[in-house]
């Protein structure tokens, strides 16, 4: 008994200090990695499995390395001895039907209660010889009796800081006895039926201690097909919402001053897709050039009486994506539409998903807009208070007419005179749900989405099957490739020679890691059963981390300017370093992938992405977007050491293949849909539902008909409340503060 609850009154609410082990230390290591209550440990899931079922014999095992797992019996009892101050080894020997081995532990003294004589462990540990003897230090074990079965798949926890996984595991078999009780199905009898899935308690069972491989399967399937479906769920939700909307029918179509001022002229692609956005807005066609007799005569323009424009007619809200590669030239589309909207009385907000990319929007357009008499605002975390508050009146009261910002626009207290059109930029970085909040913001808004990421037409039909959609498939005038090529680690030194070119060229460079810094596990990774794919994944090549990276970099070029940017840094951090890269202040900025998003940089000529094989294709893609926006010639690297053949080819296809489309084909085919909503993924957004197991889904048939399955449900979904409560969790967004 603690805290007053008995543990047997353990529910899903349970707070986990209530919990044996979880004191008030640990309770804050938990807490501040998203773990309070017994749900929410419950839905912690592994990230890999060991195999501890298939058993090695001492004589025979391999010397490689890596952890084997064997049944061994204590030959004799343990002998503890002080090796130096502070530092304990305890040491005895034990053997099964083939050899013995030196087993140590250090500084576990108490250890000598455990291993008596003559009983029985199954250790899982690496084995390796010293001089003639075999040894094992710290191996990982569990007390083995003949008859009774140990589970053959142990769970591998993601850590965070505080907590090892022995800790995790601990807490798991806590919850463990109690799943049954706690755990009711929100899926309906019939779908679970339909789809051949497992019940939600045995998932949760299995998925931490999984009875065996058959078990863990269906036990992931269900859970990753749960995720789907919620997700879907919601989607649909939010669509029968927005059926029931209507916005203003804007006037005037005239877009020719806004036009006229630009330095270049339209591509057909841009045209096509400001056409259909006007027609959306303003049921006709737009005027492009003033005394442009063509666009002139196919619209039937009526100058509006002063009568006619007090009195709004409301139509089905325009709700579009323009999708295009990045440097197509998706901004003017929005421009146009924002131009439409403002001209017509309306006001018009634009929702970028960084600061930086949110003031690169505003210096880019205000100066436009003012001079065409619209008036304009920034809006982000960064803006000093008392600034803010001058904004939100002016937009409150109507005086602006045109706000671009960040998340710091969907906020509760930002209120609006008369909103009129909502446009997010690169969507793939906010939420579905968020994208419907800012939509939300006005009871009748239209809405446009511009996103560079190319998602394989049998997803975008389910993630935005409610949209229309407008294709920029064309690129401006006399953009050039950029030339992709794929090496390893044998042409570093040539590698380095390139950099040097392209900085003494007065160019700049990009460099990509995967992670910010070296992450010690207290697992070995390699060896660890890969539960998505069911096979053991081959040893990774050592996963470069930005920070060490940039440091070794600096040693190099100790004459280059060298910068570091990471995800983990504070917004106004990354803004300034980005800022300074914009204006060429910096020669080389290693980053994780927080460049992805669009911010320009014509003068950066070459992007380097190490450790190419851990990123997706579509990923890549967009990383490779960042150059090539200049007059010069551009390249991209792709450095990998991975020793597996599909990795390889599929980073081959990025040397020949330069289309969006076709490369995210090629993703969803070599690694299955759990990459788009994978963390990064275009679906998978800030603040949007998480996806757990659907990241690693690369089940296309299993994604079909969980989405099968919500739209059959959604009519009847109140009357499932269980599962409706779900659908209603996962739709209210969790970001409602200034990013
Ligand atoms: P994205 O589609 O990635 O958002 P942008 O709208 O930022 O692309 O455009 C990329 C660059 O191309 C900008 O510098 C923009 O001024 C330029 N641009 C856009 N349209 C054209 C065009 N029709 N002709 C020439 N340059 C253009
Ligand atoms: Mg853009």
């Amino acid at each position: 008994m603690k805290g007053g609850i008995r543990i047997f009154d353990m529910t899903l609410d349970t707070p986990l200090s209530e919990l044996y082990g979880v004191g008030k230390k640990y309770e804050k290591y938990l807490s501040s990695n998203g773990l309070y209550t017994v749900r929410d440990l419950l839905f912690y899931f592994p990230r890999a499995y060991q195999n501890r079922g298939d058993v090695c014999e001492i004589a025979s095992a391999p010397l490689d390395n890596m952890p084997h797992s064997f049944i061994l019996t204590v030959a004799c009892e343990p002998k503890n001895a002080l090796i130096r101050k502070g530092m304990n080894i305890l040491k005895f020997r034990a053997f099964d039907e083939s050899g013995s081995v030196t087993v140590t532990y250090f500084n576990q003294s108490y250890l000598k209660d455990v291993f008596k004589t003559g009983a029985q462990f199954r250790f899982w540990g690496k084995i390796s010889r010293e001089k003639r003897t075999l040894c094992m230090n710290s191996p990982s074990y569990e007390p083995y009796i003949y008859g009774k079965p140990l589970l053959p798949l142990i769970a591998v926890y993601p850590l965070f800081s505080g907590v090892n996984q022995k800790y995790l595991i601990k807490l798991q078999k806590e919850i463990y006895p109690y799943i049954k009780s706690m755990v009711t199905d929100f899926m309906p009898e019939e779908t679970r039926r339909k789809n051949g899935l497992c019940t939600l308690a045995y998932a949760l069972e299995n998925v931490h201690f999984p009875e065996n491989e058959e078990a863990l399967k269906s036990a992931i399937r269900r859970l990753t097909f749960d995720e789907l479906f919620i997700f879907a769920l919601s989607l649909s939700r939010i669509k029968t919402v927005s059926e029931e909307k209507t916005a203003p029918l804007m006037q005037n179509s005239d877009i020719s001053p806004l036009i006229s001022m630009l330095p270049y002229s339209l591509t057909g692609a841009q045209k096509k897709a400001i056409s259909e956005i006007s027609l959306d807005m303003c049921r006709k066609n737009p005027i492009f050039e003033s005394g442009d007799a063509e666009s002139a005569n196919k619209t039937q323009f009526c100058p509006p009486s002063v009568d006619n424009l007090s009195i709004t007619d409301f139509i089905k809200p325009m709700n579009r994506i323009v999708v295009g590669d990045v440097g197509s030239g998706k901004t003017v589309c929005a421009a146009a539409a924002a131009y439409i909207a403002c001209k017509n009385g309306f006001q018009c907000a634009l929702m970028a998903p960084t600061e930086i990319l949110a003031a690169q929007h505003y210096e880019s357009l205000s100066p436009i807009f003012e001079k065409l008499g619209i008036r304009c605002d920034l809006l982000t975390g960064s803006v000093p208070q008392k600034e803010k508050n001058a904004i939100l009146l002016r937009l409150k009261s109507g005086k602006t007419d045109f706000v671009i910002g960040t998340h710091a626009l969907i906020q509760d207290k930002v209120v609006f005179e008369n909103l009129g059109l909502v446009i997010t930029d690169e969507q793939h970085r906010f939420g579905v749900m968020q994208r419907a909040r800012l939509a939300e913001k006005s009871e009748s808004a239209h809405v446009l989405v511009m996103s560079a990421t190319p998602i394989p037409r049998t997803l975008s039909l389910m993630i935005y099957g409610d949209l229309d959609i407008s294709l920029i498939d064309e690129m401006p005038p006399g953009r050039k490739k950029v030339s992709t090529f794929v090496v390893d680690e044998s042409y570093r030194e040539r590698l380095n020679g390139f950099i040097r070119k392209q900085v003494q060229n007065k160019n700049q460079v990009y460099i990509v890691c995967p992670a910010i810094e070296e992450k010690k596990d207290d697992i070995d990774n390699a060896t660890d059963y890969d539960p998505f794919g069911f096979s053991y994944s081959l040893p990774a090549p050592h996963m470069k981390a930005a920070t060490d990276y940039a440091e070794n970099l600096k040693t190099v070029f100790p004459d280059l300017k060298v910068e570091l940017i990471h995800g983990k840094m504070k917004a106004a951090q990354k803004d300034g370093i980005m800022s300074s890269f914009a204006k060429g202040d910096i020669d080389i900025l290693v980053s994780t992938t927080v460049i992805e998003v669009g911010v320009n940089v014509p003068n950066a000529t070459l992007m380097i992405v190490e450790n190419a094989e851990r990123f997706g294709l579509s990923q890549l893609h967009q990383l490779r977007g960042r150059v090539g926006r200049g007059a010069d010639k551009s390249y991209c690297i792709l450095v990998s050491d991975s020793k597996s053949p599909t990795a390889m080819e599929r980073l081959q296809i990025m040397h020949s293949v330069y289309d969006g489309y076709t490369i995210a084909e090629y993703d969803l085919k070599m690694r299955g849909p759990g990459e788009f909503f994978s963390n990064g993924g275009p679906i998978r957004q800030s603040g949007d539902v998480g996806f757990n197991m659907a990241s690693s889904c690369s089940d296309t048939v299993l994604l079909n008909s969980a989405f099968e399955s919500a739209r059959e449900l959604i009519p009847t979904l109140s009357l499932y409340p269980l599962l409706a409560a779900e659908v209603d969790k996962a739709c209210k967004s969790k970001s409602n503060t200034i990013n």
